[in-house]
C-alpha cells in the first residue's frame, strides 16, 4: 500500500511540474524555440487542453469568433513539377488531367456570389509559361468584371516569375498562398527531386517577391512528413513568425499510394498523432502571431470528420470549402481519402453553416483581409 501511495504521489508531482511548465510557457510574452518544442511534445491531456484553450482565447480577442469562408476552385491538375509527396505530380501517369475553362470557373464564381462567399482561392498544378500566365491574367480580369470591390481572389499557382506575379496582382489578385512545405532546406531536398525546378531557395525567393509586390502572403507546411522532427516543426513556426506572414495553411501530410514517398509509409506517425500535432501547430502559431489568418485545412477533415471544427477550436479562423465541380474534383487528389469527393458543392455549403454554429461561431460576412497585413501597411 505504501509503495502504491508513493507511486501515486510521485505521479501527481510529475503531473504538477509538467502542467506548471506548460502553463508557465503559455503565460510568457515571448516563447523560445525550446519552449515551442515542449509545447509540441506535450503528451498529457491537461497540457494539451491548456494549450488549445489559450490559443482560442487569443483568437477570440484578436480576430473574433468568426469564420471566413474561401471557396476553393481547383482550376487544373496539370503540373510540370514532380514533388515526391503529391498525387498529381507529373510523374503519376494514372491521373486523368483536366483544365477548367474560363466559363466553368465563372459559373463557380456566380455560385460563390449567390452563396455569400466574398472570397475564392484559385489553385492548380504548377505551369510556368507565357500562355498560362496570360490565361490567368485574362481570367482574373473576367472575375473582376463580375464581382465588386468587396470580393477577394487568392492565388495558389506555385512558383512564377516576378513579372507574372506583378501582372496577376495588377489584374486583381490580392492574396497569394505558397507553402514552403518545410522550412528546413535539408528536409525540403528529401521531399523533392534535386533539380532546378524544385529548388528551396527559389521557393523562398518567390515568397519574398510576393511580399515586395504587396500581396497578402500566405505560406504553410505539411505536418508529420517522413524524416520530419519536432525540431523541424518548431523551426517552421519560427520561420513563419520571422517571415512575418499574413496567412497560413498547414495540415497533416497524407500519403498517396502513387508517389515515391509512399515507400516510407511504415515510418510515419499514426494518423491520429499527425492530426493532434497539426492542432498543436495551429494553436502555437495563433499564440505567436495573434492577428494572422489561419486556415483549418481540408486535410484535417480527411482524418477526422470534425477535423475542420477542431482546427477552428485550436485557433484557426478560415475554412476553404471546395467549390470545384464534381467531375473535376475526383481528379484533384493530392492525397488519399480527400473528403467530399462525391458531394456536389451545394451539400457541402449547407452543412458548413450548421457545423460552424455548433461550435458557437458564425460565418463572417466581410471578405476578411488579414488584420496582420493591414497593420503591416500602416
Ligand atoms: N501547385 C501549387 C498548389 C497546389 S498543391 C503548389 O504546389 O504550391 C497545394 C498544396 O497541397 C501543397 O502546397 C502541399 O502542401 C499540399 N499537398 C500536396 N500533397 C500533399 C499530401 N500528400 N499531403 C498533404 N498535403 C499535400
Ligand atoms: Fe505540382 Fe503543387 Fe503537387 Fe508539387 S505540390 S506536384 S507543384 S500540384
Amino acid at each position: 500500500l505504501v509503495s502504491l501511495y508513493n507511486a501515486f504521489s510521485k505521479y501527481l508531482v510529475s503531473l504538477y511540474t509538467r502542467m506548471l511548465s506548460v502553463k508557465k510557457i503559455l503565460e510568457k510574452e515571448e516563447i523560445s524555440r525550446d519552449e515551442i518544442i515542449t509545447l509540441l511534445s506535450a503528451s498529457n491531456k491537461e497540457d494539451i487542453d491548456c494549450l488549445l484553450k489559450t490559443a482560442y482565447a487569443v483568437k477570440e480577442k484578436y480576430v473574433g469568433r468568426k469564420v471566413y469562408l474561401r471557396g476553393l476552385i481547383e482550376l487544373s491538375n496539370i503540373c510540370k513539377k514532380n514533388c515526391l509527396y503529391c498525387g498529381i505530380r507529373s510523374g503519376n501517369t494514372k491521373v486523368t488531367r483536366y483544365d477548367m475553362t474560363d466559363d466553368e470557373v465563372l459559373d463557380v464564381i456566380e455560385f460563390a456570389k449567390a452563396n455569400n462567399f466574398s472570397s475564392v482561392v484559385l489553385q492548380s498544378g504548377e505551369l510556368c509559361n507565357e500562355k498560362f500566365s496570360k490565361r490567368i491574367t485574362g481570367l482574373l480580369k473576367k472575375i473582376k468584371s463580375v464581382t465588386n470591390e468587396n470580393f477577394r481572389v487568392t492565388l495558389s499557382l506555385g512558383e512564377q516569375t516576378e513579372k507574372t506575379y506583378r501582372e496577376w496582382f495588377n489584374a486583381g489578385a490580392q492574396r497569394y498562398l505558397l507553402r514552403i512545405e518545410s522550412s528546413d532546406k535539408n528536409l525540403y531536398s528529401k521531399l523533392h527531386p534535386n533539380n532546378k525546378l524544385h529548388d528551396y531557395d527559389e521557393r523562398l525567393n518567390c515568397l519574398h517577391t510576393l511580399k515586395k509586390i504587396g500581396y497578402q502572403v500566405g505560406t504553410g507546411v505539411m505536418i508529420g512528413l517522413p524524416f520530419q522532427t519536432i525540431e523541424n516543426l518548431a523551426d517552421d513556426l519560427l520561420f513563419m513568425k520571422n517571415f512575418d506572414i499574413d496567412m497560413v495553411g498547414m495540415g497533416p501530410y497524407l500519403e498517396h499510394e502513387d508517389t515515391p514517398l509512399y515507400e516510407f509509409k511504415g515510418d510515419l506517425l499514426p494518423l491520429k498523432n499527425r492530426f493532434n500535432l497539426s492542432l498543436r501547430m495551429i494553436a502555437i502559431l495563433r499564440i505567436l502571431m495573434k492577428d494572422i489568418n489561419i486556415a483549418s485545412t481540408t486535410a484535417l477533415q480527411s482524418i477526422d470528420p470534425m477535423g475542420r471544427e477542431r482546427g477552428l477550436k485550436a485557433g484557426a479562423n478560415v475554412i476553404m470549402p471546395n467549390l470545384t465541380p464534381g467531375a473535376q474534383r475526383k481528379n484533384y487528389l493530392l492525397y488519399e481519402n480527400k473528403p467530399c469527393i462525391d458531394d456536389n458543392a451545394d451539400e457541402c455549403i449547407d452543412c458548413i453553416g450548421k457545423r460552424v454554429g455548433m461550435i458557437g461561431e458564425e460565418i463572417a460576412q466581410d471578405y476578411g483581409d488579414s488584420l496582420h497585413y493591414k497593420k503591416r501597411q500602416l
